[in-house]
């Protein structure tokens, strides 16, 4: 097991593009750390620069304290599970998860003993004389996941393992890689863009845009508190609702909601004329009185009943939110609704930096 430390890591591409900037972050041994963001927001470079498949523009990456900038990536340790399986398809399975350490020259019965093991833990034991087209895409992926944890290593990368597998497959293979995980101890780093893996997978999460890292933090933090409009639209689904809106007289109108920000926020005469961003989660809110909380009227648009809840899209004003309720609270459409919204479950924003006010 290892542990790794990214300075200030940097990357610009030949071409001028700096895909990655000021990256950093401490991973501790046996950490899974997940990085999330949408499309082109710089994962898999920061990821392959980790792997040694990528130079690191500037900065310093180090492995257990060691620099290991300009280290190949063998000499890292490092063993990395691609979104394509890259299995070699006239192997058969056991070949296949035995190939490492046949050109490292183990032993043929080390090399068995741990086939064997590997298998077991994930379920390919009866698998091992298939060649990879006889096996499904889970079952695929399982071998490729086996062909990088019986090396041994002391960090395993994960590029979007689950993209190629079906809706099921990919709830199935995510419980068996936190298993894989717990088993291993391996300190680990997944990259994804989808949110459920990284929350239900992550011990941390690094959430990127842009090639900035926005936020660090446990699933916890990064629900509970998000640092800015970015993350807290990211993190939760469906996402959570946002509300525009010029401050006036500590007050933020929409419709015929008045919503006195003065007891949310201490210093709202600083925002006096500015804009502000009301935050608040489709699942945060009440049907019935609550006590300290926002009451907004608002039209039920569409509903969609999805069996234990249901999400009610409403207007108010000129503003669109969805909210979402236990299925036995469903109202009819075009009708008015009334709820409420905790002011503890409020986040306000900066309208101009989308940075979250304290
Ligand atoms: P995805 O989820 O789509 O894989 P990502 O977050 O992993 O996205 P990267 O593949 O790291 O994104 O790419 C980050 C940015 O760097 C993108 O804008 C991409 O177009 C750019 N990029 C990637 N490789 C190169 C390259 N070799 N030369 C120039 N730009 C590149």
């Amino acid at each position: 097991m290892a542990y790794l430390t990214l300075k200030n890591i940097n990357k610009i591409y030949p071409n001028g593009f700096h895909a990655v900037h000021n990256f950093n972050l401490e991973i501790e041994k046996g950490e899974f750390i997940v990085f999330v963001g949408p499309s082109g927001c710089g994962k898999s470079t920061t990821l392959r620069m980790i792997a040694g498949l990528e130079d690191i523009s500037s900065g310093e990456f180090l492995i257990n304290g060691k620099r290991a900038n300009e280290w190949g990536p063998r000499e890292r340790e490092i063993a990395m599970v691609f979104q394509s399986y890259a299995l070699y398809p006239q192997m058969t399975v056991y070949d296949n998860i035995a190939f490492g350490l046949t050109l490292q020259g183990v032993d043929d019965e080390v090399i068995d003993e741990r086939v064997k093991k590997t298998a077991a833990i994930l379920g390919l034991t009866d698998y091992l004389d298939r060649l990879p087209r006889a096996l499904s895409g889970g079952q695929r992926q399982r071998v490729a996941i086996g062909r990088a944890i019986i090396r041994k290593v002391g960090v395993f990368l994960m590029d979007e393992p689950l993209s190629n597998l079906d809706a099921k497959q990919r709830v199935t293979m995510r419980y068996e890689i936190a298993q894989i995980h717990q088993e291993t101890d391996a300190t680990t780093i997944y990259v994804t863009h989808d949110q459920t893996e990284a929350m239900t997978l992550a011990d941390r999460i690094v959430v990127m845009k842009d090639g900035y890292v926005q936020q660090i933090g446990t699933p916890y933090e990064l629900y509970f508190k998000p640092v800015n409009v970015f993350v807290a639209g990211f993190i939760g689904e469906p996402p959570m609702n946002f509300v525009r809106g010029e401050v006036h007289h500590g007050v933020l109108q929409f419709g015929e909601n008045k919503l006195d920000l003065s007891c949310k926020l201490k210093n709202i005469a600083d925002y006096e004329g500015k804009e502000i961003v009301f935050g608040f989660r489709p699942e945060a809110i009440h049907l019935r009185e609550t006590e300290d909380a926002y009451l907004i009227h608002s039209q039920v648009e569409l509903t969609e009943m999805l069996g234990d809840n249901t999400n009610i899209y409403i207007t108010t004003g000129d503003k669109q939110a969805i909210l979402k309720v236990d299925s036995h609270d469903t109202p009819e459409t075009d009708v008015p609704l009334d709820f409420y919204i905790p002011l503890e479950s409020v986040y306000l924003f900066d309208g101009e930096t989308e940075n979250v006010i304290e």
